[in-house]
This record gives structure tokens, sequence and C-alpha cells, in this order.
């Protein structure tokens, strides 16, 4: 008998909606393809849980979520809630749903398609064969430190984590660079920070236990620089919350576009998979946002959460043949592109392309 999973489907705001639709129309292609079957079930979260229900997260989403075998989510957030107090707003939401979950390890790949080299803002050979995994930390760090607060005069957050939390992201990094090319570098601001300076110790106290992993620390704007100067040397990145959010957009660019970088949020809960990017209300309805890093994530959810890696090899390999043979979304769009498709005919392309 073919198994059933429970997916839990939050579409959220902006170009959400559009890009969730041809995630689905993926995943229900090779379910059937692979055998398997699918229940979805929808929940609010972010503006239109605004507009709804009057609250960014409501516990009907936590309690659906907790109850599904894997979450995939749109984006959240938009110009419409961004005055609304800060308990009130999409964004307080999202964090205050991610720690529900427990999903401390955001893995962020990102990996360069030959076909898209000339997408990039960058020079071919500096990109050619990049291969990166961010493991940031999320549910930690400067978005969630007490104290915080804002009285019109005066506004602070706290930096802070404990050394458990960095030996659980710690371990997951030193985990996922034994499946890959061995290499870690621990990204922080030791320089500085009494917070770094914890993050730096505990990280090389757990190396004793992953001899074969080559550790290597690097502070994160002499990081930032490297992403852009020489974005091969890394393989796997492990960081804390705030500077995994923006070296991980940084590597977006390397890549082509942030239209195509996946993510997968775990811990010991329900793990959410979701594109990196946000609801891009600039675009918003014009059917032009790239469903790729949706739909990468969907392959990571086969993978990760659901143990279908044939049907997730098969995406890939799906996105790959529409890349290959010339067809673009307008933010990945370069001279040899052989057609400029839409969001919903970038889906259908790569649906179709499934065998
Ligand atoms: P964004 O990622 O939404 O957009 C940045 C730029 O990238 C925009 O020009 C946008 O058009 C482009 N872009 C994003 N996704 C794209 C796609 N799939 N295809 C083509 N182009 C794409 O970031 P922002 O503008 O800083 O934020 C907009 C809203 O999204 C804010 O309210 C922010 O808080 C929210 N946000 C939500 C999440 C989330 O839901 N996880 C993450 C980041 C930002």
């Amino acid at each position: 008998m073919s198994k059933t999973y429970k997916i839990s489907i939050i579409k959220g705001d902006g170009i959400g909606p559009e890009i969730i639709d041809e995630a689905i129309k993926v995943l229900d292609k090779v379910a059937e393809i692979c055998d398997f079957k699918l229940v979805y079930k929808e929940y609010l979260m972010g503006g239109i849980a605004i507009d709804t229900v009057g609250v960014p997260l409501p516990q009907e989403t936590i309690d659906g979520v907790l109850d599904s075998d894997a979450c995939l989510f749109g984006s959240i957030g938009g110009p419409k809630w961004d005055n609304l107090p800060r308990e009130l707003r999409a964004e307080t939401g999202l964090l205050k749903f991610r720690e529900a979950m427990g999903v401390y390890a955001n893995l962020r790949p990102a990996v360069i398609y030959d076909e898209l080299i000339n997408a990039s803002t960058l020079k071919a050979d500096v990109i050619k064969g990049v291969d990166i995994m961010v493991v940031r930390e999320l549910i930690g760090g400067i978005y969630f430190g007490q104290p915080r607060g804002n009285d019109g005069e005066r506004a602070y957050n706290t930096m802070v984590y404990t050394k458990s939390e960095i030996i659980r992201i710690g371990k997951k990094a030193f985990e996922i660079a034994k499946t890959r090319d061995n290499r870690l570098c621990s990204v922080d601001k030791a320089n500085v920070l009494e917070v770094s300076q914890l993050w730096r110790d505990t990280i090389n106290e757990l190396s004793t236990d992953y001899p074969e992993v080559e550790l290597t620390h690097m502070y994160v704007d002499n990081a930032a620089m490297q992403l852009v100067r020489n974005p091969k040397q890394f393989d796997v990145i492990v960081t804390g919350n705030i500077f995994g959010d923006i070296l991980s957009d940084t590597a977006s660019m390397v890549v082509g576009s942030i239209g195509l970088l996946p993510s997968a949020s775990t811990g010991d809960k329900t793990a959410i998979y979701e594109p990196i990017h946000g609801s891009a209300p600039d675009i918003t309805g014009l059917g032009i946002a790239n469903p790729i890093a949706t739909i990468e994530s969907v392959a990571m959810m086969l993978k990760y959460s659901l143990n279908q890696e044939e049907a997730a090899l098969k995406i890939q390999a799906a996105i790959k043949k529409a890349l290959v043979e010339g067809y673009r979304t307008k933010d990945i769009a370069s001279f040899d592109a052989k057609e400029v498709l839409t969001t919903e005919q970038m889906g259908e392309m790569i649906k179709n392309n499934l065998v």
C-alpha cells in the first residue's frame, strides 16, 4: 500500500500564494509517479492571518503544523502591515512560529547551475562549481534575545547564545559537513562580541569529536567579502541567526537570484520548508516571481522529512531540464535565455518535465 503524508501549507502574503501553487502542482505529479499520497491542509499566517482573524499566528496554525509530517511555507509580510505594533506584525508571527516548532537549524544550500552562470553578476570563473551549505541558527541570537525595547529615545536588542544552543547547531553542522566535503567554516565576530567568543570556544571544543572535519573560523565581515571574492573556498558555513540571515542572501546573488534558494528549517518537531526570499511586494501579482526556490524546497522536504529521496532527485532533474533547455523566469533571464516564462508557465514546465 502506498504511503500517505500529511502536509501543512502556509501560503502567506505577497507572492507566497503564487509560488506555493506551482510547488504543489509539482509535488502532486511526483507523488503520482513515485506512488505515494499527500493530504494537504492550509493554515493562516502573517498579514492574511492579521486581516482574517486579527493575529499573525493563530493557535490553530501551530497545532495543525505540529500534527503534520512537514510544512510547506511561502512567505509573509508586506507594507500593509508594517506600521502595526510590533507584537501584531507579520514578522513577529514568523519568529514565534519558528520558536514554537523548535526549528533551530536552518539549512540553506546555494548551488550554481552551470546554465545560470550568466545570470550571476559575478564572473564565470569565480562562481563555476559553487556548492555551499549555510547552516544558520534560527531560534536564538539577537532576533530573540531579551531584553529588547524602544522608548522612542533609546532602542536596544540583546544578542545572546547559551552553550547548549551552540552545541546543538554545531553538532548539526559537523554532521552535515561529514556528508559533504568535510570542511566547516564557523562565522562569528569573536574579536568584538563576547557571545561570539563563547560561540568560537564551543565550536572548537566540539571539533575534537569530529577529527575528520577540517574546521576554520572567519569573522563575519571577512566572510561577506570572501563569499563574493572566492565563494568556492566554502563547503559548509555555520553561523548565528543574524549573520546567517545576511550571508545567505549574499550567497543567493552568487548563484544568480534570491528566487532560486530553498531552505529547510529543522529541529525536533515538524520541519518547515520555504524559499529564503520574502513576500516580494514589488512583484506580487505580476506573474514574474521565480517558483524554483519553492519547488527546490519541496525537494528538500521529500528528502529530509518524507524519506522520498528518489522523488526529490526527480524534481531536481526536472528543474535542471527546464534550465538546460533555456527556459527562465525574468529574474534569471540573461542574453542566452530561449524563452522567459511566467511563474505559472515555469511551474507547468517543471511539472511536465517530471518522469
Ligand atoms: P524579498 O525577499 O521579498 O525581496 C527582495 C527582492 O528580491 C525584491 O526585489 C523581490 O522582487 C526579489 N525577489 C524575491 N523573491 C523573488 C522571486 N521568487 N522571484 C523573483 N524575484 C524575487 O525581501 P524584502 O523586499 O526585504 O521583504 C519584503 C517582505 O517580505 C517584508 O515584509 C519582509 O519582512 C518579508 N520577508 C519575509 C520572509 C519570510 O516569509 N520568510 C523572509 C524575508 C522577508
